[in-house]
């Protein structure tokens, strides 16, 4: 419980075994007893107390920890709300942070990316994130805006001082150096997106290639952790695996998975659909046979993206070799693998780590943007410079130029959440699970 009222509420339900008037209780103390109903002991517990303002909302909290179980839990969460407290809304615990100051809207976003984390990169990002990183760096650049902020506002406030030019060369180097700095932030975003969302990868192929097998290949690696989400095309399911802390969401699992029979098998059409969403393609093929037509669209299908081809089988006596110019015409990724004996499956997570750089992601001196509105406010305050830069060349006066900056200053602050309405507030809490 958090507010001004959650002892109270606690005093009617809980009798601590050595009682103690709340004024004399310190904060980040834990103290033993029951909670009671009527008279009635429903749970022996531990109650953790935080005062205000050193607590997660800054506001007075305690926490009740009980035996825990479904039943428990539910009648101590009635008795509270019983005696006066309200059960709190999706993320209202980080809202509530935010709104008091203690944490800006970066860090409360990446409070719902710790808990979603789904690898270890993943996990790292979130922390430097609630940790400031991404916060410093735009109160960085902010506070270079500023600095020259004060000069424009006295060129406005004494124009006798025909400093005008001063002024604007002053202001376009400050645009220049912001500018690399928000690129660099809006670039982070492709690794950003990888790994916060998983390379989105389509595996092709005619029937009978060895989707499914490489697939089962996949998804059996000791390391491999999976979770199952609705994929973004119809019908489709896609699924998160990490394997060796390379973030894959594989497109259409379900489908491979369920082509058994020879009319079933998923064929060039579901091959193209599947391969128009996808980060990367993994186009396979049977290399015991000679190439027929249907390998030929396959190749087609790889041609001009980012494509890895695989030469299956390799068990058996190959007909198709890695030198093969009609592959060559298509990538320099070959692989040759037997998805039935797990041969290779190694050398293709090598060659994926490479091909998306995810061995420079330096988790240590590098801050990464994973949340797609985050990205589209710095994209937008970058879109704010170029205006600004057609008003100077365009030899408007300088309160118009001033608006300008402001614009900038503005979009950053809703980065951070200063700026930022309550109604998107309230969407990105509604994001939260409740009771975080
Ligand atoms: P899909 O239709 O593309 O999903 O292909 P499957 O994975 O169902 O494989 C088709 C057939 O090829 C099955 O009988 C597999 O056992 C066989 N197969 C798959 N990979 C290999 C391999 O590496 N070596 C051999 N010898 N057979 C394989």
């Amino acid at each position: 419980m958090s507010g001004k009222n959650c002892f109270k509420v606690l005093d009617k339900i809980f009798e601590p075994k050595r009682k103690q008037n709340i004024e004399d209780i310190k904060g980040y103390t834990i103290k033993y007893g029951n909670i009671v109903d009527e008279g009635n002991v429903i749970d022996e517990v531990l109650v953790s107390y935080f005062k205000e303002p050193k607590s997660y909302t800054t506001e007075n909290m305690c926490e009740i920890n009980s035996h825990g179980g479904n039943v428990i839990v539910k009648k101590i969460l009635d008795l509270c709300l019983k005696n006066g407290a309200e059960l709190a809304e999706p993320g209202e615990f980080t809202k509530r942070a935010f709104l008091n100051g203690r944490i800006d809207l970066l860090q409360a976003e990446s409070v719902i990316d710790i808990i979603n984390a789904k690898t270890e990169k993943e996990l790292k990002t979130g922390v430097n994130q609630l940790k400031g990183f991404l916060s410093n760096e735009i109160g960085k650049i902010k506070q270079e805006i500023m600095d020259v902020m004060v000069n424009i506002e006295v060129t406005i406030d004494y124009p006798e001082y025909d400093v005008d030019d001063v002024t604007t060369s002053q202001i376009s180097a400050m645009l220049d150096s912001i500018e690399v700095k928000l690129k660099k932030l809006e670039n982070s975003f492709d690794n950003g997106k990888i790994l916060k969302e998983g390379i989105k990868t389509a595996i092709i192929g005619k029937p009978n290639a060895g989707k499914s097998s490489l697939l089962n290949a996949i998804l059996k690696e000791d390391r491999a952790i999976v979770t199952e989400i609705e994929g973004t095309t119809r019908d489709t399911i896609e699924e998160f695996v990490n394997v060796n802390g390379i973030p894959l969401k594989l497109i259409d699992t379900a489908g491979i998975r369920e082509a058994k029979d020879e009319v079933e098998k998923i064929g060039i059409n579901k091959s193209r659909e599947i391969a128009n969403d996808a980060d990367l393609i993994i186009a396979i093929f049977d290399s015991s046979k000679e190439l027929t037509n249907e390998d030929e669209e396959i190749l087609e299908i790889a041609k001009n993206k980012k494509s890895i081809i695989l030469l299956n089988k390799v068990d058996l006596e190959s007909k198709v070799k890695e030198n093969d110019s009609r592959l060559l015409g298509v990538t320099d990724n070959i692989i040759s693998i037997s998805a039935l004996n797990n041969y290779g499956i190694d050398k293709l997570y090598e060659k994926i780590t490479d091909l998306f750089d995810l061995n420079e992601i330096n988790l240590d001196n590098e801050v990464l943007i994973t949340n797609i509105r985050q990205k589209n406010l710095i994209s937008k305050s970058i879109e704010d410079i170029n205006a600004t830069r057609n008003s100077i060349s365009s030899s408007m006066p300088i309160d118009i130029i001033a608006i300008s900056v402001k614009e900038i200053l503005e979009d950053l602050g809703k980065i951070t959440g200063e700026e930022v309405s309550e109604d998107i507030i309230n969407e990105i809490f509604s994001k939260f699970c409740l009771g975080k």
